[in-house]
C-alpha cells in the first residue's frame, strides 16, 4: 500500500564530496542515511550527486561544471530541496542558494527540521527552537529571503518567516529568552527527578532506529512509540518496571546519530541529563545495520562528551532475527576468518571484543529476551540493596 504522503513528498537531490579522509563506500554509507533522514523529514530523493575533491570549494563547495551540471538537473526536475551531507558555511549555503534558486540544507538544517517536526512537548520545543535560532543566527543575512517561505517543506518548519527576516537582535534574544525559559524548566524537571525518590535508573541509549523503544515496551509492558523511521520520538520517556516484583525507573532516550552538530548535542544538554543521572546504561546496538561498529563508536563519543562514558554498561545487540551476514563489512576488525560471516562467529568475536556484560536479542521476535531480563534483574537488584539493605531478602539472589 502506497501512504497517500508519498504522492506529495518533496523532490530533493542529496550532494556528498569524495575526499582523501572520505572513501566513495563511506560516502554511500553516509548518503544512505541522509536519504533516510530525508525520507524522515518528508522528502523524496531523485538523485545523488557526488564529486571527487581534494576539500570543498569555498564558495560553492563543489566545483564549477558539477555546479553547472546540478543547477539543469534542479532546474529541469524542479528539485524543492538540495540537502548536503556535510555542514555548509553560511556563506556558501547563500552563495549555492542563490545560483541554484531553490531552497538548500546541510544535514544539521535537516536533522533540526525533522526534531522540530517531532517535538512534542514544550519543553522538547523550546530545545528545537533554541537549537535552531543558534543555527540561523550567522546564516540570517539573505538567506531564503528570496525564497517563497509560504511553500513550506523540508527545513521551513519551525520558527516563522517574521523572525527569520528580521534582524539578528531579535533573533539573540529569543535565544535569551529560551535560554532562561529552559534553565527554569530544568529546575523544576530535577525536582521531579529528585521526588522520585533513591529508585534505581537504568538508561537507555544507542543509535537512531536500533529498537530502543521496543526494548522499553517489552521490558516495561507500556506503549511507547516505536517506528521505522530515524528520530521517532524525541522526549524522554521513564517508566516505572517492575521485574520480578523487584522495582526501578527505565528510560528511553533521544537516538544519537552520526555528524551531530555540537550545539545540537548543547541544547539537548537536559534531555541528556537522565544519562549522565543514570546508574546503568544499556547500550542498544542494530546489529543487523551494515555500519553498527561505526554507529558504536558515534554513541560513545556521545557519551563521553556528556562524560556519561564511565557509567556501568550493558551491550545490548537487537535485531538478531533480521541479521544478514552479506551486509557486515567489518569482520576484519574481529580476527575471524573473511569466509564464515554467521551470526555465532559474529556473536563469539563481539563477546571477546568486549569487555562488558553483552547480549544479543530480537526485541521484536522476543527471542533471548528473558536471558537479558534476568542479567538486568541482577544488576539493578546489586545497586537497589546498596540503598535498601533491609530490602535484599525480598530479592532473591539469581545465579
Ligand atoms: P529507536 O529509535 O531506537 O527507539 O527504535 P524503535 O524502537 O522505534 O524501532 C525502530 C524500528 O526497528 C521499528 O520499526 C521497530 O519495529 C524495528 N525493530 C525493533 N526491534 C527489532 C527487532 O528485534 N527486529 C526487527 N527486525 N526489527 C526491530
Ligand atoms: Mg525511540
Amino acid at each position: 500500500m502506497i501512504e497517500k504522503s508519498l504522492i506529495n513528498l518533496e523532490k530533493t537531490v542529496l550532494v556528498g564530496l569524495i575526499t582523501k579522509n572520505q572513501t566513495k563506500q563511506v560516502l554511500n554509507e553516509y548518503l544512505d542515511e541522509l536519504n533516510f533522514l530525508t525520507y524522515t523529514a518528508g522528502g523524496k530523493v531523485s538523485k545523488r550527486f557526488t564529486q571527487k575533491m581534494e576539500s570543498p570549494d569555498p564558495k560553492y563547495f563543489l566545483g564549477k561544471g558539477k555546479m553547472d551540471e546540478l543547477q539543469s538537473y534542479v532546474k529541469v526536475n524542479e528539485i524543492g530541496s538540495v540537502i548536503f551531507d556535510d555542514e555548509l558555511s553560511p556563506a556558501q549555503q547563500i552563495n549555492i542558494e542563490k545560483f541554484l534558486k531553490t531552497k538548500v540544507l546541510d544535514r544539521t538544517g535537516l536533522i533540526l527540521d525533522i526534531f522540530a517536526q517531532r517535538a512534542k512537548t514544550s519543553y522538547a520545543r523550546n530545545q528545537v527552537e533554541l537549537a535552531q535560532y543558534q543555527y540561523l543566527l550567522p546564516r540570517l543575512k539573505g538567506l531564503w529571503t528570496h525564497l517563497e517561505r509560504q511553500k513550506g517543506g523540508i527545513g521551513m518548519r519551525g520558527p516563522g518567516e517574521t523572525e527569520i527576516e528580521t534582524d539578528r537582535r531579535i533573533v539573540r534574544n529569543k535565544i535569551n529568552l529560551l535560554k532562561k525559559k529552559l534553565v527554569s524548566i530544568d529546575k523544576q524537571m530535577s525536582t521531579q527527578r529528585g521526588n522520585r525518590g533513591a529508585l534505581v535508573r537504568v538508561s537507555l541509549v544507542g543509535y537512531t532506529n536500533v529498537g530502543k523503544s521496543t526494548i522499553m515496551n517489552s521490558i516495561s509492558k507500556s506503549k511507547v512509540f516505536a517506528e521505522d523511521k530515524l528520530f521517532a520520538t524525541l522526549d524522554t520517556t521513564v517508566r516505572k518496571v517492575v521485574v520480578d516484583n523487584l522495582p526501578f525507573l527505565m528510560t528511553d532516550t533521544v537516538g544519537f546519530i552520526r555528524k551531530l552538530p555540537t550545539q545540537l548535542v548543547d541544547s539537548f544538554k537536559s534531555t541528556l541529563t537522565e544519562i549522565t543521572e543514570a546508574d546503568l546504561l544499556i547500550h542498544v546496538v542494530d546489529i543487523s545495520h551494515k555500519n553498527f561498529e561505526d554507529h558504536i563508536s558515534s554513541v560513545n563519543i556521545i557519551l563521553s562528551e556528556i562524560n556519561a562514558n564511565d557509567k556501568p554498561i550493558i551491550m545490548l545487540f537487537n535485531k538478531t532475527d533480521k541479521y544478514i551476514k552479506e551486509n557486515i563489512n567489518h569482520l576484519e576488525n574481529h580476527e575471524i576468518g573473511f569466509e564464515d560471516k554467521s551470526l555465532t562467529n559474529l556473536k563469539i568475536s563481539l563477546k571477546k571484543n568486549f569487555k562488558t556484560d553483552i547480549f544479543f536479542i530480537s526485541a521484536l521476535r522476543k527471542l533471548d529476551i528473558n536471558t537479558f531480563r534476568n542479567e538486568l534483574y541482577k544488576k539493578v537488584r546489586e545497586i537497589h540493596i546498596t540503598r535498601f539493605p533491609y530490602n535484599a531478602f525480598l530479592y532473591p539472589d539469581i545465579k
